[in-house]
């Protein structure tokens, strides 16, 4: 048994829904699990719907920009043949209406999750419609009922008890050889809506292979595998044909988008190989990742945009102890803000975090009672990994350097 996961831009318009459905229709012979993504950007269109109305923003024109975005795939899809999932799709749009119409919690997390995970429930619907239509009989599974998380809301911890017994009950292949669901969505044991954190399809994917014990999971991407580069940024830049379970995660950390790093450990636990491969070539290698790396791997380049560099220092001048660096990662704990790159001086310390948290405000009032801060905010952090002098030169001429950090492998620069 197979699991195949497609992310938002293998499914971005019809062609690519059709191209998915000539993949999965090639393999029609094998148990396959397809694991799919919200179409295209829908999980940031849904996060400014989420945003305009809790700030009390227009954010019906959102919503009906958002419906009719998945209505305009229907007609080339399906043709005349669309009541169906024409009533499937009212009837999940009409329910987010509703919950946005009727919501009285507060909390932002719980709220996110319950708007942000339709974009799957309206990207696995119309598929799943569209492979009935193109004889490709299929299963449509809610996993919502099947992956059960914890209550760290946007970041859900699978409870692996329930979710294994859930997996092996619903994914049987008894009646079917195909079956469609979510990525990214989960729920509490009551039922609350949860995620698993951004790009978490990925990891979804890998829950799945991991409990079934499956042969392997590809994923499939608008590139051919994984690059030493975003050739989007980077003129320069090379496919990698083999990566190791551990380098992957190493990578991933850094903030290179390869996959999400949770989806490894599931996967090398049981020694499942990971395909990442391009649908527009689907015959063509790609890169797998499993217990070996190239022999010799290139420089790895990663960069992150939008950061913010915030820099703690104690007001009285005080050496920063254990006790300040103690207070102020429980600090970011508490507002799941991650930290991408720490330094510790004598009397000061540096944190390089995404300019994304909507806590920040609020974590630099909280240490300015204690603490002096400093900010600096758009710069970029750029990993190269498996670096040479060479590369660090050409990469950091002409940009000013706010923080540097070395390891053997490993240099990385804050910079603008
Ligand atoms: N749709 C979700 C996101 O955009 C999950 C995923 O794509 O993996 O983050
Ligand atoms: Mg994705």
């Amino acid at each position: 048994m197979k699991i195949y996961k497609f992310g938002g831009s293998s499914i971005h318009n019809s062609d690519h829904i059709k191209n998915l459905g000539n993949i999965v229709l090639q393999h029609k012979q094998e148990p396959i699990i397809l694991v799919v993504s919200a179409i295209d950007k829908t999980t940031n269109h849904l996060e400014k719907l989420l945003n305009a109305y809790l700030d009390k923003a227009d954010y019906e024109a959102i919503f009906l920009k958002i419906k009719s975005f998945h209505f305009e795939l229907l007609p080339d899809l399906f043709g005349d043949e669309q009541t169906v999932v024409e009533t499937e799709l009212n009837k999940l749009f009409d329910a987010l209406w509703h919950f946005l119409e009727t919501n009285k919690e507060k909390d932002y997390d719980r709220v996110y999750d319950a708007v942000v995970g339709y974009g799957e429930l309206f990207s696995t619907t119309i598929l799943h419609h569209y492979l009935v239509k193109i004889n490709l009989s299929n299963k449509w599974i809610d996993i919502r009922k099947t992956i059960i998380t914890d209550f760290s809301f946007r970041e859900g911890n699978v409870l692996w008890l329930p979710t294994n017994k859930n997996i092996k009950e619903v994914f049987t292949f008894n009646d079917t050889n195909l079956y469609v669901t979510q990525g990214f969505i989960a729920a509490t044991l009551t039922h609350q809506p949860t995620t698993l954190g951004r790009e978490g399809s990925d990891f979804t994917a890998a829950i799945l292979a991991y409990v079934l014990n499956a042969e392997s999971v590809t994923v499939w991407k608008d590139v051919e595998g994984i690059y030493t580069a975003d050739p989007k940024i980077f003129p320069e830049y090379k496919k990698v044909k083999r990566l190791s379970y551990h380098e992957t995660v190493e990578l991933s950390y850094f903030g290179a988008q390869v996959i999400h790093p949770k989806t490894i450990k599931p996967l090398e636990n049981k020694n499942i190989p990971l395909f990442v491969k391009s649908f527009y070539k689907p015959e063509n290698e790609g890169t797998v990742i499993s217990t070996k790396s190239d022999i010799k791997i290139p420089p790895i380049i990663i960069l992150k945009e939008n950061q913010i560099l915030v820099t703690i220092q104690p007001k009285d001048f005080s050496f920063i102890v254990e006790e300040h660096i103690s207070l102020i990662f429980s600090m970011l704990a508490d507002r799941n803000i991650n930290v991408n790159l720490f330094q510790h001086g004598a009397i000061s310390i540096s944190l390089v975090i995404d300019d994304k948290y909507r806590q920040f405000d609020g974590f630099v009032n909280e240490l300015q009672e204690n603490f002096k801060i400093l900010f600096n905010k758009n710069l970029s952090l750029l990993t190269i990994r498996h670096y040479t002098e060479g590369k660090i030169k050409e990469l950091t001429a002409g940009k000013q350097i706010f923080v540097e950090q070395r390891t053997r492998k490993t240099a990385r620069f804050v910079l603008t």
